[in-house]
């Protein structure tokens, strides 16, 4: 058996190998390290694959959503929503740029924001939401953006880990993740579902206006050369990791077809364990469908209900088999993000999932051997 990788970046390289290498070559001739060809190329290509109008590259995930906040005018004092259940980038640029978190939280069954939980934390001072689409599938946006509209909110999606899931809203109409909401942010750090060799970003909009905006903060402000007219930020994607992404994008549905599959090999295995919970496609889609992007799995998650979570990392670890637990600790425990404003009955899931989640290898590259593996391995350490 094929050692088991929580990701696989290496073979994964193996099938674009040959195009990486040629493009590495050509942009280290040209020398246009910076907003080359590349760069531009490879954001037509992504507007054009997204379905969306602008996409403003940048330097990194978290870049991006802290520009996106700028872009929007969010003021010092405006509160900001977001899911306490997540990695910390998103509260951290809130915190940076002066604003309001408010965290609040997860549904069980998706680990997404809960819009119950949104709308109760909404206050006169509230003026955005950021949805996380964790896992690799959208939040619940029928309602994120009913309250949206309701309440006069932003809506700004973190798109880091469900590039390429489609959202099917209620009416059947369906969209891709991050050209839902006014703006989305986006991460191609390498083990991201589309990865570059170092570390990248990008955000999306449909906005013309902010897409001008946004264009300028991620250039020091600068709408014409040495005129600083809004102060900025340096945040660039270069051209190299732009030639990694476009040897990638043309095939991130099958890379997050793989991914699916590895999904439903799990799911399969894990049906009808009493104390293991597979994560749950909503969406408009019972299951795992075959037929559309409604999950793309950046993690594939389980819940293990009897209190064996730390043991079985353990378990794996010794038997040559990488997980993660993603998160460990919820955002609104975290020294830097504490508030006494924040009730514990509050965040009564989250307090819970951290201590059940773990996330099993998810790559391109599994086998049927390894998932095969990975199952026993599980299923007879959970239920002997
Ligand atoms: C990865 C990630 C980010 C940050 O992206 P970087 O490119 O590492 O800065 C932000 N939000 C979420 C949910 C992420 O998973």
């Amino acid at each position: 058996m094929k050692k088991i990788q929580m990701v696989d970046l290496q073979g994964q390289f193996e099938g674009i190998k040959e195009q990486v290498n040629h493009s590495f070559g050509s942009v280290l001739e040209s020398a246009a390290f910076i907003n080359g060809p590349e760069v531009r190329e490879f954001q037509k290509e992504l507007e054009e694959y997204l379905g969306v109008k602008h996409v403003i590259p940048c330097a990194n995930g978290t870049d991006a959503l802290q520009i996106c906040m700028m872009g929007l005018g969010l003021k010092p004092g405006d509160e900001v929503i977001t899911a306490d259940f997540t990695f910390a980038a998103t509260v951290e640029v809130i915190a940076l740029l002066g604003l309001t978190p408010v965290l609040v939280d997860v549904e069980e069954n998706t680990f997404n924001i809960d819009p119950k939980a949104i709308e109760k934390a909404i206050t006169p001072k509230t003026k955005a939401i950021v949805p996380v689409h964790l896992f690799g599938q959208c939040a619940n946006m029928d309602v994120i953006l009913e309250l949206a509209e309701k309440h006069e909110l932003f809506v700004i999606e973190d798109n880091a880990q469900a590039i390429g899931a489609t959202h099917t809203f209620a009416n059947g109409n369906k969209q891709k993740a991050g050209t839902i909401g006014d703006v989305a942010a986006t991460s191609f750090f390498p083990s991201k579902n589309l990865g570059c060799y170092g570390d990248g970003g990008a955000i999306f909009t449909n906005d013309d206006d902010l897409a001008h905006t946004l264009r300028g903060i991620v250039n020091h402000g600068m709408y014409k050369r040495y005129h600083h007219d809004v102060v900025g930020v340096n945040s660039r994607l270069d051209s190299l990791q732009a030639a990694v992404l476009r040897a990638k994008l043309p095939r991130l549905d099958e890379y997050n077809g793989k991914r699916r599959e590895a999904a439903r090999s799990y799911s399969k295995a894990f049906a009808d364990q009493p104390n293991i919970v597979v994560p749950e496609t909503v969406n408009g889609c019972d299951g795992i469908c075959d037929t559309c992007d409604c999950h793309v799995f950046h993690q594939y998650t389980l819940r293990i209900l009897n209190e064996k979570r730390d043991k079985l990392v353990q378990h794996l670890n010794e038997n040559g088999v990488p997980c993660g637990v993603y998160y460990p600790i919820p955002l609104h425990r975290q020294k830097a993000y504490r508030d006494s404003r924040y009730d514990e009955a509050d965040f009564s899931i989250t307090n819970r999932l951290v201590n059940e989640v773990i996330s099993l290898p998810m790559h391109t590259e599994l086998d049927d051997e390894q998932i095969e593996f990975i199952t026993k391995l599980i299923i007879d350490f959970v239920n002997p």
